[in-house]
């Protein structure tokens, strides 16, 4: 299938994947229509791929060894126990992922998107029509243009999906994580090449080294858990949304910073409340789901299809992913039908596994937390090998393979 007007709704990790995939795939035209202003704001979080995946993604084309990464090899859980300062180790498990910041794993796909695709920032989508063979796309400022294939890369938030099937929201999973980058990386435990997750009663904390984009380090974690006044609060984050950096409620933080200081070791708790407050964030935690990726001449890719809980850590490489196999359906394709419906058979059952798998681990690691106190290696094995569903293999932690499409 070659030719065609393309407009690629959002332009962050999914959104420049996309239309990589587009142009590779031989469309004419591709404008992508980004919201924020000129660059995206260098979310300064980390994102880690595992080490299989990453391997597929560079054959594919979508990232190289040459981003900056940092080298996890083993995931070491620990619970607090008194003062002992590393607390007591309940389970380790091998962790062969490697860490980014998202801002480098961006700069790579942006720098990946051609020189002819029109990529425009500051490009509010505020509503999406289709018709029999094309879709109207309209701009906050009144303005709107007719392309012949929309892809929805906006985020859990789409416009796109909202289009295709009016009230498929994202649905808030009952707990937020709790977000910091901090430059207090030095000194880490086996160098920093473990991933710790610290572990308490209602959540746990991850916390791993991502580089700093200047040839040091800096420490990410994400803290899980169930907000207390959760009624007061459930209002607000029923409707996706995320609080930035100096938005955090004063009460919120407070409950928030006590938790580490009752619950972490003192190694990891000094760590964590070392961070300086500009650089932490909440992202309530959300579940997706769609009934198909495509609908007549519109396409979902990344979280604007399916948003799986973070403990999966597999949401940046499903949305590569899609845009990989966009471009092979694109390729193989004759007609836009073919080249949609085969993108949609591929990834509809990928993106709704990682949902369920995720579902599985925010339960077990947040909802109804076991007694870790109680748990040793043997316990810890079987309580995660109940999460990936009685398969320590191929259970899609860390995204499935591309082999499984
Ligand atoms: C706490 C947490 C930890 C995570 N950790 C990991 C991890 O370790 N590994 C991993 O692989 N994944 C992780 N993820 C998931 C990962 O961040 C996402 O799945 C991935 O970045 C895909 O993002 P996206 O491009 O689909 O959406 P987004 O990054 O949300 O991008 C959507 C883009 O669309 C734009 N947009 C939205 N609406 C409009 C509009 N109307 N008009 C124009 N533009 C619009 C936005 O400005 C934005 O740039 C994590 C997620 C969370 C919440």
């Amino acid at each position: 299938m070659r030719g065609g007007s393309i407009a690629v709704v959002g332009g962050s990790i999914a959104g420049c994947a996309a239309a990589l995939a587009a142009s590779r795939g031989g469309a004419e035209r591709i404008t992508v229509l980004e919201r924020a202003d000129a660059r995206l704001r260098d979310r300064g979080v980390g994102i880690a791929l595992h080490s299989d995946r990453f391997d597929e993604l560079r054959d594919g084309g979508y990232v190289t060894p040459e981003m900056p990464w940092a080298p996890l090899s083993r995931r070491v859980w620990s619970a607090r126990d008194g003062d002992t300062e590393h607390g007591r180790v309940i389970g380790e498990q091998p962790f062969p992922f490697r860490a980014y910041s998202w801002g480098s794993l961006w700069s790579e796909l942006r720098r990946r998107v051609p020189e002819d695709v029109f990529y425009r920032s500051g490009a509010v989508v505020t509503d999406v029509e289709p018709d029999a063979d094309g879709v109207t796309v309209r701009l906050d400022g009144g303005e709107k243009e007719r392309f012949d294939v929309v892809i929805g890369a906006d985020g859990y938030r789409s416009v796109v999906r909202e289009a295709m099937f009016p009230g498929a929201e994202a649905t808030y999973a009952g707990y937020i994580g709790w977000r910091g980058t901090s430059p207090d990386a030095a000194d880490l435990p086996s160098d920093g090449h473990e991933a710790h997750n610290i572990v308490f009663p209602g959540g746990h904390c991850m916390i791993y080294r991502i580089p700093d984009g200047a040839g040091g380090h800096l420490l990410n974690w994400v803290l899980y858990t169930t907000p207390p006044w959760a009624e007061s609060l459930e209002a607000g984050l029923r409707t996706p949304t995320s609080l930035p950096p100096g938005r955090l409620d004063a009460e919120l933080t407070a409950y928030l910073r006590g938790l580490v200081a009752d619950n972490f070791p003192p190694y990891w708790a000094a760590r964590v409340l070392r961070t300086p407050a500009a650089t932490t964030f909440i992202q309530p935690i959300y579940d997706l789901e769609v009934p198909r990726y495509t609908q007549g001449r519109m396409v979902l890719v990344g979280d604007a299809a399916s948003v799986a809980r973070p403990h999966i850590g597999g949401g940046s490489v499903k949305a590569l992913q899609d845009a990989h196999a966009l471009e092979q359906a694109w390729a193989a394709g004759d007609d836009w039908e073919e080249v949609l419906g085969s993108y949609d058979a591929g990834r509809r059952a990928i993106g709704a596994a990682m949902v369920a798998l995720a579902r599985r681990m925010g339960a077990a690691q947040v909802e109804n937390t076991p007694d870790w106190s109680a748990m040793g290696q043997p316990e810890f094995d079987e309580w995660w090998h109940d999460q990936n569903n009685g398969s320590d293999r191929r259970s899609g932690f860390g995204g499935h393979s591309v082999k499984a499409t």
